[in-house]
């Protein structure tokens, strides 16, 4: 079966200390998990996706203006890729099985190409780490779920700042999605 890895906003802003919209610790835990599993699929000549949250400031067209502070401001440093992914991401940034797209909403399939990427690959099974895991990781299951393909949460590398909503969103995977949470 061909297989996908979707990173989803791992960014400063969601993950470092001082991010502007961070889920601290619990998502600073998971770099080194994100990290092999990202070199381990890239090395594979598998499909690797980065589909990262990008605002524009003081957007009063979107909706998460409402909602949340600022975060991932296209330009600004917080919209980069954190830690050793960063790294990772930039040394493999030109071969054929590494893409990068901005997304604007929670979930990687809306407004993007992402579905025609994975249909052209035959790719029936997606990989999903980052975060939050109850936000864009839920909202991109759920599309993911509805376009018929098979899931695969990998625990060690969601986390939110929200725990009680990681845990709701870990069993809701497994049970209305059918994901394999491993
Ligand atoms: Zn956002």
């Amino acid at each position: 079966m061909e297989r996908a890895l979707i990173n989803i906003d791992y960014t400063y802003d969601f993950v470092a200390e001082n991010g502007k919209l961070t889920c601290g610790e619990p998502g600073q835990a998971l770099e080194k998990y994100i990290v092999s599993l990202t070199k381990e699929f890239i090395d594979s000549n598998e499909f690797v996706v980065f589909a990262i949250d990008a605002h524009e400031e003081a957007d009063i067209y979107h909706p998460e203006t409402q909602l949340f502070p600022p975060h991932n401001i296209n330009g600004t440093p917080g919209k980069a890729l954190y830690g050793e992914l960063k790294n990772v991401f930039d040394r493999n940034k030109e071969k054929s099985n590494v893409y990068y797209f901005d997304k604007t909403r929670y979930s990687a399939f809306a407004g993007t190409d992402l579905e025609l990427k994975l249909r052209e690959r035959n790719i029936q099974e997606i990989h999903l780490v980052g975060v939050c895991t109850d936000i864009c990781i839920l909202h991109t299951a759920v599309d993911a779920y509805n376009k018929g393909f098979s899931i695969v949460i990998h625990k060690q590398g969601v986390a939110s700042f929200n725990q009680a909503g990681h845990d709701w969103a870990l069993g809701h995977f497994e049970k209305t999605l059918g994901a394999k949470v491993k």
